[in-house]
């Protein structure tokens, strides 16, 4: 990556994992592993754990981040929240548009902006998740498909609100599945995405966007997907649930 331009940043998406008093105790366990890291580290967990997560992390180099948040700022929708509540919660990052947010949630493009827009005007910083089905890249549209996520996502978003955006390429066919993209594969589509973003703010900001890779990132590939010029850092599902995984990771970002 060309760090003289932008910060790698390591998160953890904990998806349904922890309870609250398990969160405590993860995290405990990651602080002295990560204490002296130069990138940024950031843990992803449910909402039931974020208040635990923030008392953890008090006065340590790790930022907590949620992973979804509504477009609205309050009102009748049973079972959802705001990203006011968690910005007043002390939350930082809000994972928005996971894949599975996509594929069992009924999450479209425009939902994605929507919620990207609320994110944005609470104040909170946007991990932006967009991605190919394995279907779509054996077709051959892998660039299409990241590009169109990335456009509706960033639509009415200023070059300044860009600041706050960290896009997490993460193809779907390696979630959770132990099956990587290889560092060039993922190099390639995160640099396509640069230029989109280029396209749409120019070089300059472009050059400035964390892009993050997630797919089964673990501490075994973390070292060569991490020294690709375009692969800003990486979004962690599975290895970011075992200490010394994630704390490996972050050392690979910080080579
Ligand atoms: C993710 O959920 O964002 C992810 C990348 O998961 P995993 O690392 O388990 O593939």
């Amino acid at each position: 990556m060309n760090r003289a331009l932008r910060k790698a940043v390591i998160a953890g998406n904990w998806k349904m994992n922890k309870t609250p008093s398990e969160t405590t105790a993860l995290i405990n366990e990651i602080k002295p592993l990560v204490a002296s890291a130069s990138c940024g580290v950031v843990v992803c967990v449910p909402y039931v754990d974020l208040q635990n997560a923030l008392e953890a992390t008090k006065g340590s180099n790790i930022e907590v981040g949620a992973e979804n948040c509504h477009w609205k700022e309050n009102g009748a929708y049973t079972g959802e929240i705001s990203a006011v509540m968690l910005k007043e919660m002390g939350v930082k990052y809000v994972i928005i548009g996971h894949s599975e947010r996509r594929q069992y949630f009924g999450e479209t493009d425009v939902t994605v902006n929507m919620r990207v827009r609320a994110a944005l005007d609470a104040g909170l910083t946007v991990i932006l998740c967009v991605g190919e089905l394995l279907e779509e890249r054996e077709q051959g549209i892998t660039f299409e498909v990241v590009s169109k996520q990335t456009k509706i996502a960033l639509s009415g978003v200023s070059e300044e609100e860009l600041k706050r955006i960290i896009v997490a390429y993460e193809p779907v066919w390696a979630i959770g599945t132990g099956r990587t993209a290889t560092a060039e594969q993922a190099n390639e589509v995160n640099a396509a995405i640069r230029s989109v973003i280029a396209g749409l703010y120019g070089a300059e900001a472009a050059d400035g966007v964390t892009i993050q890779y997630g797919g089964s990132m673990n501490d075994q590939n973390a070292d060569e997907l991490l020294s690709q010029p375009d692969v800003d850092g990486g979004l962690i599902g599975g290895a970011s649930l075992v200490a010394s995984k994630f704390a490996a990771i972050v050392k690979a970002a910080d080579r």
